[in-house]
């Protein structure tokens, strides 16, 4: 899937999690560092790809790709399994304990976010026909549906035409669906 399919992946993912969930109170630096959390767990997985969207998206970004990239060993290894899954997690946790120190944010909201991300990128790539190593370090790929002859091509007019625009047409459905929501969230729940 390309960048902005994961993109939109990720915060149809918060959106459907948000309003299923039971309101919460947070600061808005909460909300807008989930955010930005879930749109970084969305991008991750492909910090493993040159010229990857993460790395256009900050700033010393190319410098970043040039260090980084190899240490995943390849595009769509360790990063898109169960393994990478763990360790990104991990690692979120470790760096929003440590960012705590600055910046007074709830870290489980901004870390769901960004696992959020994480997850709805792994589901989105098992779409693909090139499917996912799930159980690194076994090689095997799966995908959804197990025949990769049903399932689609990276950045195919499928993909642009009929993916992008269904999901984006159900996250604004969502929100419009749950809009009493939203707005109480954003009323009453969203503090300084
Ligand atoms: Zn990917």
């Amino acid at each position: 899937m390309t960048g902005r399919t994961h993109d939109l992946a990720a915060f149809a993912t918060l959106a459907a999690v948000f309003v299923a969930s039971p309101l919460r109170e947070m600061s808005i630096a909460t909300a807008v560092t989930a955010v930005f959390a879930n749109m970084v767990g969305g991008l991750i997985p492909d910090a493993d790809q040159p010229g990857s969207d993460l790395y256009d998206k900050v700033r010393g970004g190319n410098m970043l790709d040039e260090v980084v990239t190899p240490l995943f060993g390849g595009h769509r290894h360790v990063s898109h399994s169960l393994v990478g899954l763990g360790v990104g997690s991990y690692l979120a946790w470790w760096l929003l304990g440590y960012l705590g120190k600055f910046l007074i944010i709830d870290r489980q909201v901004v870390f769901v976010a960004f696992s959020l991300g994480m997850w709805s990128h792994l589901v989105t790539d098992m779409l693909t026909r090139e499917g996912v190593p799930l159980l690194f370090p076994w090689k095997k790929k799966f995908g959804i549906p197990p025949w990769r002859i049903m399932r689609l091509k990276t950045n195919s007019w499928i993909e642009r035409l009929l993916v992008f625009p269904g999901l984006l047409t159900f996250t604004i459905w969502l929100l419009i669906k749950n809009k009493d929501k939203v707005e109480l969230f954003l009323k009453e729940y969203l503090v300084f």
